[in-house]
């Protein structure tokens, strides 16, 4: 890539304070293509847990650490305030377009008076970045002038950067004093048995097809669970009550591209697919065989789910025992 002028680039580290988020892996290797020095930023509270293991990743400059209780949690706002503390020093600010991301990369935006360049799925220079638009149906050539650059990407279009193979020292840089205007009240987690939806190798996504909550875990847990598998929802099925709203995949959920993408009593909406159309191999499971999600498909199966589910369930069954 042309160099078009010296290039330094914060990263923002997603984390809980105990473990990196592995699509900081993804951010770092878009990070990268830039072409200039890498530094990452991990704000946090007790977190050098987290210091430790981005000081490893394979190309990173420098790793900074603020640690401060006003960052245990993640607000946006004390994370922009650390963040704007040191924000001149850079040309790019990346972040992961996740939900942390995106809460984050718009202030930092407004309060560097820049424009935010959101969910980049390329890099084409320093300065011009391409973006999925109308659901995926377009890609946006977006050319930035402002002097930092705050820019999402969406993870599934840069593979991670190795974990280990770097080496670099952690330099502890002062976290800003907590926004009084904010303050954390409580946080209510799901415990997840499964993988995490965007970074598992396997997704067993249902649909409204499936027609009940209930239908949705006898029918999809025991294949997730042959499978090792996320389990995924279209919205239809998040709003039908059958999933809970974070296992949303699409153009309002996640973006997601495991290994294996089986769609079961999906129709394939533009909505969907753009979440998911950049799964590896995709299986679909539709009594209609007129269902564009056969379009995506690399196989399909027409017919009735709660007959080939538990098929499919058991033929897994006998051959892992094989
Ligand atoms: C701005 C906007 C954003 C949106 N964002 C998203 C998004 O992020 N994600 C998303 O998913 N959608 C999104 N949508 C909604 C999207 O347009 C569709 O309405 C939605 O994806 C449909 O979900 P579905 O395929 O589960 O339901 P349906 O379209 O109702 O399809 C159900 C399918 O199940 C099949 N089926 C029924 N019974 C069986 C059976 N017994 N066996 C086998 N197959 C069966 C049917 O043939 C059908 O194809 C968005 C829409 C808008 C306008």
């Amino acid at each position: 890539m042309r160099k078009e002028v010296d290039v330094t680039i914060l990263v923002i580290a997603e984390h809980d304070n105990i473990a990196l988020k592995a699509i900081t892996l993804n951010t770092v290797a878009a990070a990268q293509k830039l072409g200039g020095e890498v530094h990452v930023l991990v704000a946090g509270y007790r977190a050098g847990a987290v210091a430790a293991t981005v000081a490893n990743i394979a190309g990173v400059a420098k790793t900074l650490l603020a640690d401060a209780p006003q960052l245990c949690e993640g607000l946006a706002e004390n994370i922009e305030a650390t963040v704007l503390s040191i924000a001149r020093q850079y040309t790019h600010i990346v972040l992961p377009a996740t939900t942390y991301g995106k809460n984050i990369a718009p202030r930092l935006a407004a309060k560097l008076d820049v424009a935010q360049i959101s969910d980049i799925t390329a890099i084409i220079r320093t300065d011009i970045f391409e973006r999925p638009i109308y659901a995926g149906n377009a890609i946006a050539t977006v050319q930035s002038v402002d002097s930092i650059k705050v820019i999402t990407i969406r993870g599934t279009a840069f593979n991670p950067v190795s974990a280990d193979g770097g080496s670099t020292p952690i330099q502890v840089i002062k976290a800003a004093a907590a926004v009084p205007s904010v303050s954390f009240v409580s946080r209510n987690l799901r415990k997840l048995n499964r993988p995490e939806l965007t970074s598992a190798r396997v997704i067993v996504s249902g649909g409204r097809g499936l027609g009940s909550k209930k239908n949705y875990a006898h029918m999809l847990g025991p294949l997730a669970d042959k499978l090792g598998a996320a389990l995924g929802a279209s919205r239809a099925a998040v709003e039908e009550g059958y999933a809970p709203n974070d296992y949303q995949i699409g153009q309002s959920g996640k973006i997601v591209a495991p290994q294996l993408y089986i769609a079961i009593g999906i129709s394939g909406a533009i909505q969907h697919v753009a979440g998911m159309k950049d799964s590896k191999v995709i299986v679909a499971i539709n009594k209609d065989p007129e269902a564009p999600i056969f379009d995506v498909a690399d196989y399909g199966l027409v017919g009735d789910l709660f007959m080939l589910i538990p098929e499919l369930v058991n033929a897994l069954h006998v051959y892992q025992k094989k």
